[in-house]
């Protein structure tokens, strides 16, 4: 008999979350890092949600309340998605969960058998690779090019679905490239689904960014294209677009109310409801005219910095960048720095083990952490199947624009300091 089941260790992880005990070592150990690492935008909630969610406490809202979702919330969300993508959406296809999150996993148990294939965007938010072993499904891959702006072709697509794909997760705006696809490039995906894919195959559409977009786009969901309604999970929450990364509210938006009803009764099984006095400043956060006003500044905010930021990144030598056009992250390629720096040789010297646990772009974090104070994130940590030969960093720009500055400064410090990782190498203090 063993301690664990065997799919335990099955489950990977979010480097965003286990990269944070490094940081604090290094802060006591050396000096204040500049933390470009972070999924969360740098701003308060907006006052208006957080006076709702203070009246709502002195209301005594604090009690278990409908599994799926407060219907009112429900309806607000139900009223924006059919306002914004283009097709009557009713309050019973909508189930509230805490966060963006949940119903990413939760979507895998529901839908996947052991042996069921799994398409998902890489690199990605780490969570749609992490829970595919997990459910005994198996992982595919949509490799994402820089060439085309971080999104994929119809082509691409099709030449993944096999009889066996059960789920394909698509996410635009995306973490952590920023890419975002064109109306156009939705709608022939979506042709490519309708001809290729069976009515049993559900599309997983995270539209978590949807309301940060730069140079004015507009935000598009393969939900709203032909044939796409009933086969699309629409899946967006409050984390990003209210800076509420703490609330803990997402929602998923189901093709019919079977479906929910599946979900709802998972949420009964693991969590039983989302806090009612959250929701209740959820639906303010949707329903006010305050809130136009408040995320449009932030996104404002973004975009400057990302024009910034973009601009000093492709001014260092080594590295180059494409430019975002959502979200706030910023997804460098940094081959050369890793090849002027010996990385490559240095990591293809190491045993096979190791070598396949790492990458170069994960040992210059690792070295831009504990010897230059900066925390940034690689590739690897977007989906490691196939992201080998693959040298790119995730920033966020979800810091002051001095800081984020400050950030560019000493990664390019870092990208010329081969004594320094020399040392780094030899010492390694991230293993001690
Ligand atoms: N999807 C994507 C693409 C994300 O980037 C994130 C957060 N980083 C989530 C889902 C999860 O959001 P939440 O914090 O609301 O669970």
């Amino acid at each position: 008999m063993t301690l664990y089941a065997d799919r335990t260790f099955k489950i990977d992880t979010e480097n965003a979350f286990k990269v944070g005990p490094h940081i604090v070592r290094v802060e006591k150990e050396r000096s204040p890092v500049v933390k470009l690492n972070l999924g969360e935008p740098d701003f308060p909630v907006p006052v208006h949600i957080k006076d709702e969610i203070k009246r709502q406490l002195d209301l005594d809202n604090t009690h278990y309340c409908d599994p799926q979702g407060l219907i009112g919330l429900r309806e607000a969300i139900a009223r924006q998605v059919t306002e914004t993508r283009g097709f009557e959406v009713g309050p019973q296809q909508v189930v509230v969960f805490p966060g963006g999150k949940p119903p990413i996993g939760l979507a895998q148990q529901v839908y996947c058998n052991p042996g069921d294939e799994v398409i998902y965007p890489s690199p990605g938010f780490p969570i749609y690779e992490s829970f595919i072993r997990y459910v005994d499904a198996i992982p595919v891959p949509l490799h994402l090019d820089e060439s085309s702006d971080f999104t994929f072709s119809p082509e691409q697509l099709s030449e993944l679905i096999t009889s066996k794909t059960k789920l394909i997760y698509l996410n635009f705006p995306s973490n952590p490239t920023g890419g975002v696809a064109t109306r156009e490039q939705l709608k022939a995906i979506a042709e490519v689904i309708e001809e290729r894919c069976s009515k049993d195959v559900r599309v997983y559409s995270d539209e978590i960014y949807e309301n940060i977009l730069f140079d004015d786009q507009e935000h598009h969901s393969i939900a709203s294209m032909p044939g796409m309604a009933s086969r699309s999970i629409i899946a967006s929450g409050f984390s990003k677009t209210y800076a509420w990364t703490g609330g803990r509210i997402g929602y998923a938006v189901f093709p019919n109310s079977e479906e929910a009803e599946i979900f709802k009764n998972l949420n009964i099984n693991y969590f039983s409801c989302v806090p009612p006095y959250n929701q209740e400043a959820a639906k303010v956060a949707l329903e006010s005219p305050l809130s136009k006003t408040a995320v449009g500044e932030m996104v404002q905010t973004f975009e400057q910095r990302r024009n910034e930021i973009w601009e000093a990144l492709n001014k260092v030598e080594g590295i180059s960048c494409r430019k975002p056009g959502g979200a706030f992250y910023l997804f460098p390629n940094i081959s050369e720095v890793c090849s002027n720096l010996g990385l490559m040789e240095f990591h293809e010297g190491l045993p096979e083990a190791e070598k396949k646990e790492t990458s170069p772009a994960g040992f210059f974090q690792m070295f831009a952490l504990y010897e230059h104070q900066v925390a940034v994130l690689d590739r690897r940590s977007f989906g490691s199947l196939g992201s080998e030969g693959k040298h790119y960093l995730r920033l966020s720009t979800a810091s002051e624009i001095g800081v984020l500055r400050e950030g560019v400064r000493r990664l390019e410090e870092a990208s010329k300091n081969q004594a320094g990782l020399q040392r780094f190498i030899q010492n390694r203090p991230d293993l001690q």
